[in-house]
């Protein structure tokens, strides 16, 4: 039987991410959101002195033994409990089983691209349908803990463009905790906005956007009281990263050549890297995959850095796009993405609404549902493909981060051939006919030919 090091002789702690700020520590269970030296971003840094006591085997066969419902309340997030959150104790922990979700072979639809090797790591086959959850389920037991230890926080608070709002609600009504939304008015889907209505948070439309809702929450969360759930808080980057352990060990702790993930304001992107990062200082994996981020083309200031060596980099105000979780021009974790993509050799691509739309339906004709954010990834992917940067013996993870059954107004306009902008090569509508059975027999030898 391996043995890895108890829970109780692990620490983790806040730590500012800006070099030459590192000696800036706080505790995990102190309100902060931001160093309050410098203002730069924190990051959860563990003691990993104390995890390499155990071997890289020993970890691997630890893990291997918590798979599926095996795993602390079926949770793939919480079957990584000591590299996580090991201040968080078990009856804290508030968890819809998370995680563990599907590396997905594409099959068909992976041969017609041209890259038979592509798998879909189905980050949005989850409680609330998105890869959301797997933050959300850290920050708000963290939350939980430091409630029991008499911290006061009146309730938990977000900016969301849908997806992060619906997760905190859910999470935050399993604690029995407040929750408070500021999301964009008129931008989100209707999916998107019933969930946290019907958890019970208390929801606040803004007429403004993203980053508007983002400004205003920091702002009201300044003081205390309120606890941030936004992903510049950087547990729920401990949730997020261990998408990363989990696509290693489905690949039978094989590293992949590429993964390609959608990004927005980036947090997914600095997760996965962080995740990566802790499985090559433990020894789990030798070398690091590259990562490809995937921009909508109307939201896409990270793209336009990319494009000048990340020596410069400009907020852009971001468009309207079916990708709408991604509709963020001041991305708040663009430093720890840049260095994620500076580490692993990475590359930017955008898609336009045409090209995530088709990519998107061109997957589905291989049986998935894929949601505007994936068509993103997708696309990106093709584009890749197509310039030679992805070769065809390459093995690629594609991040998937939400469920399509979220967008159905968009999935129902593509058939229809009625969104803008977009040429529906996939189309497929229905086709209405009399209640005859003639009329049914002549559709018939119409659409099988
Ligand atoms: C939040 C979200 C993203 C973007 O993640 P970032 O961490 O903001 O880059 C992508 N897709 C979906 C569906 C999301 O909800």
């Amino acid at each position: 039987m391996a043995t890895i090091p108890s829970r109780s002789s692990l620490r983790a702690w806040f730590q500012c991410s800006e070099p030459g700020c590192e000696d800036q520590h706080y505790p995990l269970n102190e309100v902060v959101f931001r160093c309050r030296r410098c203002g730069g971003l924190l990051e959860v840094q563990h003691d990993t002195t104390a995890l390499a006591a155990a071997s890289a085997d020993d970890w691997k066969a630890a893990l291997d033994g918590r798979l599926g419902h095996r795993a602390p309340g079926g949770s793939g997030v919480w079957a990584h409990h000591e590299w996580i959150a090991p201040g968080v104790a078990p009856e804290n922990i508030v968890s819809f089983a998370e995680g563990g979700t599907a590396l997905q072979a594409m099959g068909r639809f992976a041969v017609e691209v041209g890259v038979p090797r592509v798998w879909l790591k189905q980050c949005g086959v989850t409680h609330t349908g998105s890869f959301k959850d797997l933050g959300l389920t850290v920050l708000v037991s963290q939350v939980k803990q430091m409630l029991a230890e008499g911290v006061p926080i009146r309730a938990v608070a977000c900016a969301s463009t849908g997806d992060t709002s619906a997760a905190l609600a859910a999470y935050a009504a399993a604690a029995g905790i407040p929750a408070v939304v500021f999301l964009p008015r008129g931008k989100i889907s209707v999916p998107q906005l019933i969930q946290p209505i019907a958890n019970g948070a208390k929801v606040l439309a803004l007429d403004t956007d993203f980053d508007g809702c983002m400004e205003i929450v920091q702002e009201v969360t300044a003081d205390g009281g309120l606890y941030l759930a936004n992903s510049l808080n950087s547990l729920r980057i401990e949730g997020q990263k261990t998408v990363a352990f989990e696509i290693v060990r489905q690949l039978d702790w094989q590293v992949p050549d590429w993964i390609v993930i959608p990004g927005g304001n980036l947090g997914n992107v600095s997760a996965l890297g962080r995740g990566l990062d802790l499985m090559l200082q433990l020894g789990l994996i030798d070398r690091l995959p590259r990562i490809a981020v995937a921009q909508s083309a109307m939201a896409n200031p990270l793209y336009l850095s990319y494009l000048r060596d990340f020596t410069v980099f400009e907020p852009v105000e971001a468009q309207a796009t079916a990708a709408s979780a991604i509709r963020i021009g001041n991305p708040v974790s663009i430093k720890r993405a840049v260095r994620t993509l500076q580490a692993t050799n990475g590359v930017v691509e955008q898609a336009s609404e045409d090209e995530l739309a088709n990519a998107a339906a061109w997957a589905d004709r291989s049986g998935f549902f894929i949601d505007p954010h994936t068509g993103v990834a997708l696309a990106a992917m093709i584009k890749l493909v197509g310039k030679g940067l992805i070769g065809r013996d390459d093995r690629v993870v594609v991040v998937s981060t939400a469920s399509g059954l979220k967008f159905p107004d968009w999935k129902v306009a593509y058939h229809l051939s009625q969104l803008e902008g977009v040429i529906s090569r996939h189309a497929n509508p229905p086709i209405e006919l009399p209640a005859t059975v003639a009329a049914a027999r002549e559709a018939l030898e119409r659409v099988l030919c």
